[in-house]
């Protein structure tokens, strides 16, 4: 798949055949993470940094009897009718973006 974003060399950058003035301004993060996406995949190396540990999160149950979650990095709360952030297939955290790992039920470090 093509970029959906540029780069000029001057530092300035947008998305193809759209200009700003099109964009609505709510849209602006979830473009600049487009953009970043976009320059990882153009070079590889730096594909590596997504998977740093600053990049994940953990989310915490704060109120069992509401179903209320936290994220632990930008600290929004999320109520789930059901189950908690696994079970409803959130990968990322809708709010900062970042890769939510389970707790420690799905990681065994026991050694053999
Ligand atoms: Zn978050």
């Amino acid at each position: 798949m093509s970029r959906q974003t540029y780069r000029e060399p001057n530092g300035r950058w947008g998305v193809k055949g759209i200009s700003w003035a099109e964009i609505p301004d709510g849209l602006y993060g979830a473009l600049c993470k487009l953009r970043d996406y976009e320059d990882r995949c153009e070079h590889p190396h730096l594909i590596e940094s997504l998977m740093d540990e600053g990049d994940f999160t953990e989310w915490t149950l704060v109120d069992s009897e509401h179903n209320v979650w936290q994220c632990n990095h930008c600290g929004r709360l999320h109520r789930f009718e059901a189950d908690g952030p696994d079970e409803n297939g959130f990968a990322c955290c809708p709010y900062c973006g970042k890769f939510i790992e389970n707790g420690s039920e799905d990681i065994d470090d026991e050694p053999a």
